[in-house]
């Protein structure tokens, strides 16, 4: 059986200062739990902060994006390998980088590679726009499982990745996807990865994301595709982070 995973992505939100009084907090509030595997991802300027707070608790750390190189002249920049000294994770690939920074399939496919060769386990995320969700279920999916696709063509490991489905949508919307539709495209996905890694895909951690919240996260990890959520805005708050991570551990204990 898959192992329920919640990350919480805190986006470039708090402050050092503040990314340890969250960390520290979340460290109190998250039970720690057999039926859940917990994640944040706080700024990279939190990293070595958040990963000394929670060193030696159940909560593990991951990095927000990497680049694809190890070093080199990227101003701004921070590789996998930097990252791997505090964090075991990387999220590649979200909605904001490829919207907002353009980032392509191809360089997400190359950041993936790159978490691989440092030992970061990638979540990879995909998710439809509006307008594609607009024009039909079929044309969503067929959207997600190319970017899907299209991000992974140099894994060898495909056991080390996780996959989000986040609907751009549903993404700090409020408006979370009906767990049906986060069903069907999870079962898609599924579906693709079966048809490139064969009977490994059946391991692979397929996560929702968008909108989610104590009151909704049930409903997801229910779903026999679903295996946990990327939370966004309730991860900020320690408490309503680890009652997601109650809520979710009790479905499938
Ligand atoms: C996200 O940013 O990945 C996300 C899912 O955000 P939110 O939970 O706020 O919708």
């Amino acid at each position: 059986m898959r192992a329920i995973t919640i990350v919480g992505n805190w986006k470039m939100n708090t402050t050092p200062t503040e990314a340890e009084q969250l960390a520290s907090d979340i460290r109190l509030n998250v039970a720690d739990s057999a039926d859940a595997m917990v994640v944040v991802c706080p700024p990279s300027i939190g990293l070595e902060t958040v990963s000394r707070v929670l060193s030696g608790s159940e909560v593990a750390v991951g990095v927000q994006n990497i680049h694809s190189d190890p070093q080199g002249a990227y101003t701004g920049e921070i590789s996998a390998e930097m990252a791997r000294e505090f964090a075991s994770y990387a999220i590649v690939g979200h909605s904001e980088r490829r919207d907002l920074f353009d980032e392509s399939d191809e360089f997400i496919s190359q950041k993936v590679a790159a978490a691989e060769r440092a030992g970061l386990r990638p979540i990879l995320c995909v998710g439809e726009p509006s307008e594609v969700r607009s024009a039909g279920a079929g044309h969503a999916e067929s959207y997600v499982t190319t970017q899907l696709l299209n991000g992974l063509p140099d894994v060898t490991d495909i056991s080390s990745v996780l996959v989000a489905y986040e609907p751009v949508w549903a993404i700090g919307t409020g408006q979370a996807a009906t767990p049906e539709v986060a069903q069907h495209i999870a079962s898609a996905l599924r579906g693709a990865l079966r048809g490139r890694f064969g009977a490994a895909a059946d391991q692979v951690p397929c996560l929702y994301g968008g909108s989610v919240n104590s009151g909704n996260i049930a409903e997801f990890v229910q779903q026999a595709d679903i295996d946990g959520a990327l939370v966004g805005g309730a991860s900020l708050d320690a408490g309503s982070f680890a009652d997601i991570v109650t809520a979710a551990a009790q479905v499938k204990s």
